[in-house]
């Protein structure tokens, strides 16, 4: 039975946690992520070795390019373009396995949390954008392309006169998910319908205080994620959709979103299991480490 080390790589912070062969947390440390690539490098292994022995699985945002095995799509730009995994792994000096950071999140939730005991499960975090992860039997699916489960960049199903015209979004095209349904979707539509620009927690705020405009803007978030969720059941049809990230604080967004699923879904009588995530922030950590254990 050996231990198991999970490392999260964010954008401010890399947290290791080793966790002995039960998955109890045997020694946890982190530090602020520093802003160039060698020297990410050089931190993680370090916060590694100091762990000690044990399995090492690491999440991060972005993802391993199957073709070329640079990494890309990271908010830490430092890593982008470069060999992040090999780098890694030879710095450390052990066999690695590396994810995208919400499938681990994903991976946590399926294993041990919401989706606990599920087939298929489908887990978005919903923050300041819009990310998810599929885990199928146990494992995570990464897709050909590495690009499985990019729930935030499928395009709004079924759009209407209110959702017209679509927004741009980052990644170059226009009318994702991630622009609608997140912390800056509803910060943007908000400021669309009212000419004001609020921070989504106020918002919230004022949708609770009564104001018309914000429970208004609430209201199309929620109805626009029912889509996107109806879509998915279209294409797989989940046992599980568990909902993590900071707006998953929301009930619109998870105890009031069957009903509304259903009624997008194909049958029109489609029974979704919405579930809200079971770990904290800890769960990148978890998801990393079990990486390594058997599906
Ligand atoms: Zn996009």
């Amino acid at each position: 039975m050996t231990a198991r080390i999970g490392v999260d790589i964010g954008g401010t912070k890399i947290a290791v946690t080793r966790f002995d062969a039960q998955m109890n947390v045997a020694h946890e440390a982190r530090r602020d992520t520093p802003g160039d690539y060698e020297s990410i490098v050089a931190a993680v292994a370090r916060l590694v070795h100091e762990a000690g022995d044990g399995t090492v699985g690491l999440g991060a945002p972005g993802s391993n390019g199957p073709r070329d095995g640079l990494w890309r799509n990271a908010n830490i730009v430092a890593c982008n373009g470069r060999p992040f995994f090999q780098d890694l792994e030879r710095a450390i000096g052990r066999p690695i396995r590396m994810e995208n950071d919400a499938n681990c999140v994903a991976l946590c939730e399926a294993r041990e949390g919401a989706g606990k005991g599920a087939s298929v499960v489908a887990f978005f975090t919903i923050g300041t954008g819009l990310g998810g992860g599929l885990v199928i039997g146990g494992k995570v699916m990464r897709g050909a392309n590495g690009e499985a489960a990019e729930f935030g960049h499928t395009g709004l199903p079924w759009m209407d006169e209110k959702d017209w015209p679509p927004v741009d979004c980052f990644c170059g095209k226009r009318g994702c998910a991630e622009m609608y349904v997140s912390g800056t979707g509803l910060v943007k539509d908000y400021a669309r319908s009212t000419g004001h620009l609020l921070k989504g927690p106020e918002i919230v705020a004022r949708a609770r205080a009564g104001e018309a405009e914000a429970g208004a803007a609430i209201a199309r978030m929620q109805d626009r994620f029912a889509r996107i969720c109806a879509n998915l059941v279209n294409v797989i049809d989940p046992d599980v959709i568990v909902m993590g990230g900071g707006m998953s604080a929301l009930p619109e967004l998870v105890e009031q979103l069957p009903p509304l699923i259903r009624r997008y879904s194909f049958s029109g009588t489609a029974e979704v299991v919405v579930k809200r995530a079971a770990f904290g922030e800890a769960s990148g950590m978890r998801g990393a480490a079990l990486l390594w254990a058997p599906a």
